[in-house]
C-alpha cells in the first residue's frame, strides 16, 4: 500500500465532479447566479470539448482571492459546517473550479466594481499558472474552459464519439431560464452569430425554448402547506392541460432555485396524468419548490442532482393533489360536451342548449365512455352541419330559419294523427308496413343528424358513431307513401290555379315518346290521353273524398292533398303523377287500389331534384350557354329551397314518422360510409 499523489487524488475526485462537459456548465452558471449576474452568456465548442466559455455581469472576483480561487475547497460561500444548513447559494463546496483545472486549462477573466482595469489568468491542476496580467473587461467574470479532459484519454474518447452534450447543455441552460426569471440566458455555438436559446422571462422562456404549442397548452399551478407536521414548502408552476401531447415527461424542477431532480415527485405526476387524461399523454412540469433551507438535504449526490426532502412524502402527496384537481377541472369541461350529447335523450331538444346542464359538475359515470365511441352532435342541435360550412349565400332562406320552429311544432302536433278510416284494407296496408319495418334503420332514423347533402340524391347522416349516405328520394318517397295511408281521408289541402288535365297528360305523354324513340303518334297519344281522363273523371269522387285530389268536371286538378305540413310538391312532376294514376292504379281491387294510389303520390312528393340543372354543381354551364339570368335565379332557389325542406322538413318528419321497409336495407338507400370504431382501429395499425 502507498499513498496516492495529490495530483491523482484530485483528478479522480474532478473526474467525479465534472463527468462530462454539461456538468461543468452547469457549475460555472451556478457560481455566475451565485455572483448576482442577471445576464449569462455561454459558448460552446465542439460539445464543450475544444472550449466552454461562460460570461457572466456578476460581481466579479477580487484581485487578493485569484491565487486561491481554484485550490480544492476554497469559497466564499461557506464557513462553518453549520452553514450549510441554511445555505441558500448554489455552490458551497468549492470544489468546481478546482476540479476543472484538473482535468482542464482554466482562464477567468474578472472585475469587481470600481476597477479601472479586469485581470486573466489561467490554472492548471489548481494553481494559477501565472501572475494575474491586467486587461481590458466589462463588468463581471469570464470563465474559459479548453481541451477538458486533455488527460483522461478514455473519458475523451467516448465523449468524442456520442457528441450530444451540445443538446445537453441547451437543455440545461433551457432550464435555468425558465426558472430565474430575472437573468437572461443565451447560448451558441463557437463561431456561429446566432444563439440556440436566447431567453427573457418565465413562460416566455418556455414558448422560445420548448415552443409555442407548449406553452400554450399549459395551465398555472400553486400549492402549499404550511403546518411542521406534515410539510412547509409553497410550490408554483406550470403543468401542461389535456392538449398537450407528447411521448416523454419533461420535468423541470427546482427547489430553492437549485435545478434538481426528485423521482419520487416525477413519477407521482405521472401517474396522475396516465390516470387521469383518456389520452396517455406524458406531462410537461415546470416546478419551483421553496422549502426552508434546513429541510433541503443537497449533500446526497456528488453533482447535487438528486436532493433529499424533510417530508418529502407528504410534500409529494400535496402536489399530487394539487396536480389531480387541476387536471380534473380542466379536463372534464372539455369532455363533457362531448359526452353529455352522446347519452342526451333525443327527445328533449332543450336540454342541449341549456346553460345549466353544461356547467354542472359531471358524474364519474359519464367520463367511461371510450373515446372511440364519443360522439359530438346532437340530433336536435344544428351545429356541426354542413350547411353552416358552405359559401353560397342562404337563398330564399330569409324569414324560414324562423319558420323553423313552427314547422317543428306542427309535426309534433301531428305525432298523434287521427285515426284513419276504418276500412280494413287501410288498415292492412298499415299493418304490413308496421311489421316490415328495420328495425336497425328505425333506430337510425330516429336519432340521426343530418349533416348535409353529398350530391343531388344523397345526404349524409352521422348516428352515433357511424356515418351513412341516405338516399333521399327513395326516404321521402317511402315517407310520403306511409302518410298518405296514416292521414287517409283527412287530409287538408293545398289549392292549385287549376292546371288543365287532359293537357298536361299529353305533355306528359309526348315527353315520353320524344324521350323514347320519336316514332311517337301524336294523335293515338292524345286519344289514350283523353281515355284516361275519361277514366280518371269517373274516380273523381273517390280520389277527393279519400285522397283530396280534386279534379273538376272540366278535368282539370285544383287541390292536391297536404301530406307533410309546410310542403307542397314539386309541380312540374304533375303530369307524370297524372299519367301514373291513371296507368298504373289496379282499380278494380280495394287494397292494391289505395296502395297504387298512394304509392303515385309518394312518387310524385317525393322530392326529386328539380328539373332545372343544379347551378352549384356541374350542371352551371347549362346557364352559361343560356346566359339566362332568370333561369339560374329560379334554378338557384329551387334547389336551395329544396335543401332548406329536406333539412327542415323531410328529417324531422322521418324521425317522427318514417317506419323504413326491410328492402331499404340493401337497396342502397342506407349505405354506411365510415364508422368511428373502425377508423380508429385503422389509425391504431399506422
Ligand atoms: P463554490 O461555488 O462551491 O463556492 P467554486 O469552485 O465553484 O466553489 O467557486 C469558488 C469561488 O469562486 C466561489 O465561492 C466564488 O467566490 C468565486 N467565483 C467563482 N465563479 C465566480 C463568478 N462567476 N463570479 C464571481 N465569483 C466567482
Ligand atoms: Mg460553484
Amino acid at each position: 500500500i502507498h499513498r496516492l499523489d495529490d495530483s491523482v487524488v484530485n483528478r479522480i475526485a474532478a473526474g467525479e465532479v465534472i463527468q462530462r462537459p454539461v456538468a461543468a456548465v452547469k457549475e460555472l452558471i451556478e457560481n455566475s447566479i451565485d455572483a448576482g449576474a442577471t445576464s449569462i452568456n455561454v459558448v460552446i465548442k465542439d460539445g464543450g470539448l475544444k472550449l466552454i466559455q461562460v460570461s457572466d455581469n456578476g460581481h466579479g472576483i477580487r484581485y487578493e482571492d485569484l491565487p486561491i480561487l481554484c485550490e480544492r475547497h476554497t469559497t466564499s460561500k461557506l464557513s462553518t459546517y453549520e452553514d450549510l444548513q441554511t445555505i441558500k447559494s448554489m455552490g458551497f463546496r468549492g470544489e468546481a473550479l478546482a476540479s476543472m483545472t484538473y482535468v482542464g486549462h482554466v482562464t477567468v477573466t474578472t472585475i469587481t466594481e470600481g476597477q479601472l482595469h479586469g485581470y486573466r489568468v489561467s490554472y492548471r491542476d489548481g494553481v494559477m499558472e501565472h501572475e494575474p496580467r491586467p486587461c481590458a473587461a466589462v463588468k463581471g467574470t469570464q470563465t474559459m474552459i479548453e481541451n477538458l479532459f486533455y488527460n483522461m484519454t478514455a473519458r475523451r474518447k467516448t465523449l468524442q464519439n456520442s457528441n450530444d452534450d451540445y443538446s445537453k447543455i441547451v437543455d440545461l441552460i433551457c432550464r435555468f431560464a425558465i426558472h430565474n426569471v430575472n437573468v437572461s440566458f443565451s447560448c451558441r455555438k463557437h463561431g456561429a452569430n446566432r444563439a440556440d436559446v436566447h431567453t427573457v422571462s418565465n413562460l416566455d422562456a418556455i414558448r422560445s425554448v420548448y415552443g409555442v404549442s407548449v406553452a400554450r397548452d399549459l395551465m398555472e399551478i400553486e400549492a402549499s402547506d404550511n403546518d411542521p407536521s406534515r410539510s412547509v414548502f409553497k410550490m408554483d408552476g406550470y403543468i401542461s392541460d389535456a392538449n398537450h401531447a407528447a411521448k416523454k415527461t419533461t420535468m423541470v424542477l427546482f427547489i430553492n432555485g437549485r435545478s434538481v431532480e426528485c423521482s419520487a415527485l416525477k413519477r407521482t405526476i405521472e401517474v396522475v396524468y396516465a390516470a387521469t387524461l383518456p389520452k396517455a399523454s406524458k406531462p410537461f412540469i415546470y416546478m419551483s419548490i421553496v422549502l426552508p433551507p434546513e429541510h433541503v438535504d443537497v449533500n446526497i449526490h456528488p453533482t447535487k442532482k438528486e436532493v433529499s426532502l424533510l417530508n418529502q412524502e407528504s410534500l409529494v402527496d400535496t402536489i399530487q393533489y394539487a396536480v389531480e384537481s387541476k387536471l380534473r377541472n380542466s379536463n372534464t369541461t372539455k369532455m363533457f360536451h362531448v359526452q353529455t350529447l352522446y347519452s342526451s335523450p333525443s327527445g328533449l331538444p332543450s336540454t342541449s342548449k341549456d346553460p345549466q346542464i353544461s356547467s354542472s359538475p359531471p358524474s364519474t359515470k359519464l367520463q367511461k365512455v371510450p373515446i372511440h365511441k364519443m360522439v359530438r352532435t346532437d340530433s336536435q342541435d344544428p351545429v356541426g352541419r354542413l350547411h353552416a360550412y358552405l359559401k353560397n349565400k342562404p337563398l330564399g332562406e330569409n324569414g324560414k330559419k324562423s319558420d323553423l320552429t313552427s314547422v317543428r311544432n306542427a309535426v309534433r302536433q301531428r305525432r298523434n294523427p287521427k285515426e284513419t278510416a276504418d276500412l280494413t284494407s287501410i288498415q292492412e296496408l298499415l299493418a304490413d308496413i308496421d311489421c316490415n319495418t328495420h328495425s336497425g334503420m328505425l333506430d337510425i332514423v330516429k336519432d340521426c343528424t343530418y349533416i348535409g347533402m353529398a350530391d343531388d340524391t344523397f345526404a349524409l347522416l352521422q348516428h352515433s358513431t357511424r356515418l351513412f349516405l341516405v338516399n333521399v328520394v327513395n326516404l321521402s318517397k317511402e315517407l310520403m307513401y306511409q302518410q298518405v295511408l296514416r292521414r287517409f281521408a283527412h287530409f287538408n289541402a293545398i289549392q292549385l290555379s287549376d292546371p288543365a288535365l287532359t293537357e298536361l297528360m299529353v305533355m306528359a305523354l309526348k315527353e315520353e315518346v320524344s324521350q323514347s324513340d320519336g316514332h311517337g303518334d301524336v294523335g293515338l297519344h292524345e286519344r289514350i290521353a283523353e281515355m284516361n281522363a275519361h277514366e280518371l273523371k269517373g274516380k273523381v269522387e273517390m280520389l277527393q273524398e279519400y285522397f283530396c285530389i280534386h279534379i273538376d268536371q272540366q278535368g282539370n286538378l285544383s287541390k292536391l292533398p297536404v301530406i307533410l305540413d309546410q310542403y307542397t310538391p314539386d309541380m312540374d312532376y304533375v303530369p307524370e303523377f297524372i299519367l301514373s294514376l291513371a296507368n298504373d292504379v289496379n282499380w278494380n281491387n280495394e287494397m292494391e287500389c289505395f296502395q297504387g294510389i298512394s304509392a303515385a303520390l309518394g312518387n310524385f312528393y317525393a322530392m326529386h331534384p328539380p328539373l332545372l340543372p343544379n347551378p352549384s354543381g356541374a350542371g352551371l354551364q347549362f346557364y352559361r350557354k343560356d346566359i339566362n339570368q332568370e333561369l339560374l335565379l329560379e334554378a338557384e332557389s329551387a334547389w336551395a329551397q329544396r335543401e332548406w325542406t329536406i333539412q327542415h322538413v323531410l328529417f324531422p318528419s322521418m324521425r317522427l314518422f318514417l317506419k323504413p321497409p326491410n328492402a331499404m336495407a340493401t337497396d342502397g338507400t342506407f349505405v354506411q360510409v365510415a364508422s368511428l370504431e373502425k377508423l380508429y382501429k385503422i389509425f391504431e395499425r399506422c
